[in-house]
């Protein structure tokens, strides 16, 4: 069989075949990353692999999976590899996914423990076919890795629970993952091209309502730019997210995974990303991160160290 990344777009995405194409423009120079391989990369591999999970990793084609996995970082993808939406800039597969896995937790939590993790990311598909999202699988995945590997720090990057009731979302805070992770994605302008499924106001309030259940819980979120936004619109949704209390805030440069997605407007300079940044942390937020390849779990780990020490600096007044 030939390995996922060398299967041609149509054969990926059959789904996505009515899209029209979209040219994929050549990465400038400051978009370099490291090529898989090496051994910390194919241990990651093997651990992946043995205990049949996914990751967003490959589902997503991230571009920093060589210098990740080759320390052993993987972002575990739970509750299958087909997701019910079909947002344009994602390379994960759209479809009526299977039924959960019972025993996927369990074999989450063996592998954090493998791989000796100090700090996992947990994501999962969009579960709309599900009444709670995947709320109580979250909620049993981080209660599997806590018992199993009791030092690990863990962070949630989950959907949005749209269309579920409110004891959805109290389900997983109450699991109480380290950090609340979910996605902006784009400014609100463009959600109908690239989240049609999403709606912006709601991912906001699920932000402002993590803090809300457990005000000591960290939250994050996250906008990837270059799909055509406005950077007075990027600002704007900065102040909507320091408004709903999230602590901490990752920009990154889009990439289109395939021509079936959306096209690429810009890349955005590294000297806008420090821009950004700068402009971030005057807002207030605790911890930032803006470069090209920053994603939400790139680093992921010592970032929440920071993030923790600099919550206790602020507390602390200094
Ligand atoms: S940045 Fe996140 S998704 Fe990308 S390879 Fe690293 S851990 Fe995986």
């Amino acid at each position: 069989m030939r390995p996922r990344d060398l299967k041609l777009p149509d054969e990926r995405h059959p789904e996505k075949a009515h899209r029209p194409d979209n040219a994929q423009p050549k990465k400038p120079k400051w978009i370099r990353v490291r090529a898989p391989g090496g051994a910390g990369y194919q241990d990651t591999h093997k651990v992946i692999r043995e205990h049949g999970l996914a990751t967003v990793c490959e589902e997503a084609g991230c571009p920093n999976v060589g210098e990740c996995w080759a320390h052993g970082h993987a972002t575990m993808m739970i509750m299958g590899e087909i997701c019910t939406r079909g947002c344009t800039f994602c390379n994960v597969a759209t479809g009526k996914p299977q039924a959960l896995d019972v025993f996927e937790p369990g074999r989450v939590a063996d592998a954090v423990q493998k791989l000796g993790l100090n700090h996992v990311v947990i994501t999962s598909v969009d579960r709309d076919d599900l009444e709670d999202g995947g709320a109580e699988h979250f909620a049993q995945t981080i209660r599997a890795v806590r018992h199993r590997a009791p030092e690990t720090t863990i962070e949630v990057l989950t959907p949005d629970f749209l269309k579920c009731p409110a004891s959805a979302l109290e389900t997983v805070v109450a699991a109480k993952p380290d950090v609340f992770n979910h996605n902006l994605e784009t400014v609100p302008g463009l959600y109908p091209e690239v989240r049609p499924g999403a709606r912006y106001f709601h991912s906001l309030r699920l932000l402002q309502r993590v803090k809300e259940i457990d005000p000591a819980m960290f939250t994050k979120s996250g906008i990837m730019v270059g799909l055509g936004e406005e950077r007075q619109a990027v600002l704007q949704v900065m102040d909507d997210l320091r408004a709903a209390d999230v602590d901490f805030l990752t920009i990154g440069q889009y990439l289109q995974p395939t021509p079936k997605h959306h096209a690429v407007a810009e890349f955005v300079t590294p000297e806008d990303f420090a821009a950004y940044e700068k402009a971030a942390y005057g807002k207030g937020f605790l911890m930032v991160s803006a470069t090209p390849l920053t994603r939400s779990s790139y680093h992921a780990g010592d970032d929440f160290a920071r993030l923790r020490a600099a919550r206790e600096a602020r507390l602390a007044g200094v």
